[in-house]
């Protein structure tokens, strides 16, 4: 059947686990052929290319710490020596590490600035270079991008989010990280989107929705009334790096059962 990322390369930044892990596989499933980073511990990025490859499909596993540039660096060596090329790189890797303002160490603040947006500026910056390299080496005459870049953004890159600031921050960030490099980048035909979620079930947010106390409060701020899937988000992935969606960069995509639409003002009586 028709595989909208055949013959593709992309990297997917913390996929061994989560929506990252969900990424992986779900652009493997369209024919790309993935690169599994992940972080800490190994175990999920195995069992991410154990499923890819029982339906056939391609991948590789490297360690590699996001936020330092040497890390990247080998991760960019590694993909190019088993695949030759890079397409997609999307930047999934991120943390929250929450505290009330008035306690908030400076090492909390840049541990996930680092983790969430210096690490989007390291591995773009390294993918767009290979990119351009890319189509300078092998010029052709396709219409559609040389490249595409997504940034995982989240609701609170527009949400303010007390107790979060560093994480909240770090995502505005991310969004206008993604506009500038998306506008400078246009015009050598690479494309640069954010995906923005809401409240998606992953190891990220356990503490809400393995708590049937917190649940309902929850499900007050989605209209929609469930938590999103990592499948819901691998889709939305899959459609905005494939040729689909050539004439959009610079956008942000909420994925969020709209969470965006201020719910609190919904009339409810
Ligand atoms: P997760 O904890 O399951 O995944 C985060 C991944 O990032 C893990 O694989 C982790 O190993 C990796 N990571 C952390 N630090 C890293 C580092 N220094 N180098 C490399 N990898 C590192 O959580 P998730 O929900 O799947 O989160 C994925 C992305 O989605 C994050 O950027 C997160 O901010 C964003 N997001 C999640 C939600 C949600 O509700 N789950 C909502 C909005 C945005």
């Amino acid at each position: 059947s028709y595989q909208r990322l055949k013959d593709s390369v992309a990297m997917i930044t913390g996929a061994s686990s989560g929506i990252g892990k969900a990424i992986a596989i779900e652009m493997a499933r369209e024919g790309a052929s993935v690169v599994i980073n992940y972080h800490k511990t190994s175990e999920g990025a195995e069992d991410a290319l154990a499923q890819i490859e029982a339906f056939g499909g391609k991948g590789i596993i490297v360690k590699a710490d996001v936020s330092k540039e040497e890390d990247v660096k080998q991760m960019f060596d590694k993909t190019l020596e088993a695949f030759g090329k890079l397409d997609i790189l999307v930047n999934n890797s991120g943390r929250q590490v929450d505290a009330p303002f008035l306690e908030m160490t400076l090492d909390e603040w840049e541990a996930v600035i680092s983790t969430n947006l210096t690490s989007q500026f390291i591995c773009s910056n390294l993918a767009a270079r290979q990119f351009v390299k890319q189509a300078e080496a092998n010029p052709s005459q396709e219409a559609n991008a040389i490249g595409k870049i997504i940034c995982m953004s989240s609701v609170h890159d527009m949400i303010p989010w007390a107790g979060h600031v560093n994480y909240a921050a770090s995502k505005g960030g991310v969004l206008m990280f993604m506009k500038s490099i998306a506008q400078e980048l246009a015009p050598l035909k690479i494309r640069v989107n954010a995906i923005s979620p809401g409240a998606i079930k992953t190891p990220i947010n356990k503490e809400v929705w393995s708590d049937p106390e917190k649940m309902p409060a929850l499900m007050d701020l989605i209209p929609y009334k469930r938590i999103g899937k990592p499948e819901d988000v691998a889709k939305l992935a899959v459609w905005l790096s494939s040729d689909e969606s050539d004439y959009i960069t610079g956008e942000a995509i909420y994925i969020d059962g709209g969470m965006m639409l201020y719910p609190e003002f919904a009339d409810n009586g």
